[in-house]
């Protein structure tokens, strides 16, 4: 379908369909997807491989496209957070993409990584006997290590025993040793520093044990943004090619990441024209608050709109004004369009995203709901379709 010079593209899973009935969706700019990939890639050093992270369905915005974009950018293997999100990737047709999981699972979930094709992390010693076990043919897995993040992996100081053994199992091939040290501030760029160092003498120590991984990998967005020094093959940077800042405000300075989240619309399904009158029998609850109109838009909690935090009040932009958020109901969500002129059934109105001058960004949304820039968007995700635009003309 093509409109405006755009070419758009549906999310091509199920529960991504337009619902008429319920006219919200996000817009996602894959070309500003190919801009932070380029951009990324002039931040490391050249050799070194990019594995991009899909999880939590690529942030929330649609991990079988993007997952499929960041290969044709050049990207050997795509790393999931779950195997929900290899298996979404899997049944969009794409069953020759390399695909890792962080993990963690549990042994008895191992069989359906091998039936997709699929890396697991090996993240302990169960994990390990149960793909040796399950495995027909020889496994390649990922080992992850715990440099000090205190989640997943084998210990520094028990790993290089483990990875010894790991190696020596029937049906296992290491095709990767990794860890994850995220950080957003100097604080945690120092300590993520300590700890890769730490992290390179594990893989050197290993090396001199005959062990060697294709794949070592330390760096997440922060640790790439920073420049933390590692004698690592790959990067897996996620937060940052979706341009969401990784690093805390003013730590470092723009470089000109871009938002891939371009907009999240819906349209009014409802207009209340005489809101504003306080001497009609019907007095709304409104009344003493609105000039004018309400409106409705059909995206409430259930949506995974979410009122904003006591004494702030959230926005939507209607034909190019901000226009004030009065309530979000479990279904519902009601404008004060006082100062919209004509406002008609069917305006679209934008949750988030630029129109002329006004602008809602993530990091707005985000704050005033007192969530993560992530949970936002994890709160919508598979609750409304995703469109994907590139402009032919920027590529
Ligand atoms: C999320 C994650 C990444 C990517 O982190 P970003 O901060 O989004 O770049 C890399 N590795 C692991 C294990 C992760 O969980």
């Amino acid at each position: 379908m093509i409109t405006h010079g755009y070419t758009e593209t549906m999310a091509t899973s199920k529960s991504h369909r337009l619902d008429l009935t319920r006219p919200n969706w996000i817009e996602v700019d894959l070309n500003a997807l190919d801009h932070n990939y380029r951009l990324l890639k002039t931040l490391v050093a050249p050799g070194i491989r990019i594995h991009p992270s899909v999880k939590s369905a690529a942030y929330g915005l649609g991990v079988a496209e993007i997952a499929r974009r960041f290969v044709e950018l050049g990207a050997e293997t795509i790393a999931c957070g779950s195997l929900t999100d290899a298996e979404a990737i899997r049944e969009a047709g794409d069953t020759n993409i390399d695909l890792m999981v962080f993990g963690g699972t549990l042994p008895s979930g191992i069989p359906r990584f091998l039936d997709l094709n699929v890396m697991p992390t090996v993240h302990n010693s169960e994990i390990a006997e149960a793909v040796s076990s399950l495995a027909k043919t020889p496994q390649r897995v990922y080992v992850k290590v715990d440099a000090g993040w205190g989640r997943l992996g084998f210990p520094l100081k028990t790993a290089e025993g483990a990875i010894v053994r790991i190696a020596s199992m029937p049906n296992i091939v290491i095709e990767g040793i990794y860890t994850h040290l995220p950080f957003t501030d100097l604080a945690g760029a120092t300590w993520a520093q300590e700890r890769t160092i730490l992290f390179n003498a594990l893989i050197d120590r290993l090396k001199k044990r005959g062990i060697e991984a294709p794949v070592t990998q330390a760096r997440s967005s922060s640790g790439v943004l920073l420049g933390i020094k590692d004698e690592c093959t790959t990067v897996c940077p996620g937060s940052i090619l979706y341009g969401k800042p990784s690093l805390a405000e003013g730590v470092i300075e723009d470089l000109g990441f871009e938002p891939v989240l371009s907009s999240i619309r819906s349209r009014l399904v409802h207009i209340s024209p005489n809101a504003s009158d306080k001497s009609s029998a019907g007095f709304s609850r409104f009344a003493e608050r609105v000039a004018g109109a309400t409106g409705v838009i059909p995206f409430g909690r259930k949506d995974g709109n979410r009122t904003p935090r006591p004494g702030l009040t959230s926005y939507a932009i209607l034909k190019g004004i901000k226009v004030p958020i009065l309530s979000i109901s479990s279904e519902l969500c009601v404008l004060d369009l006082s100062s919209v002129p004509n406002p008609r059934v069917g305006d679209e109105v934008l949750l988030l995203g630029r129109a002329g001058t006004e602008e809602i960004t993530l990091a707005e949304l985000a704050s005033n709901q007192d969530a993560g820039m992530n949970d936002v968007l994890l709160m919508m995700r598979d609750r409304m379709p995703v469109i994907f635009r590139q402009n032919p003309a920027t590529e």
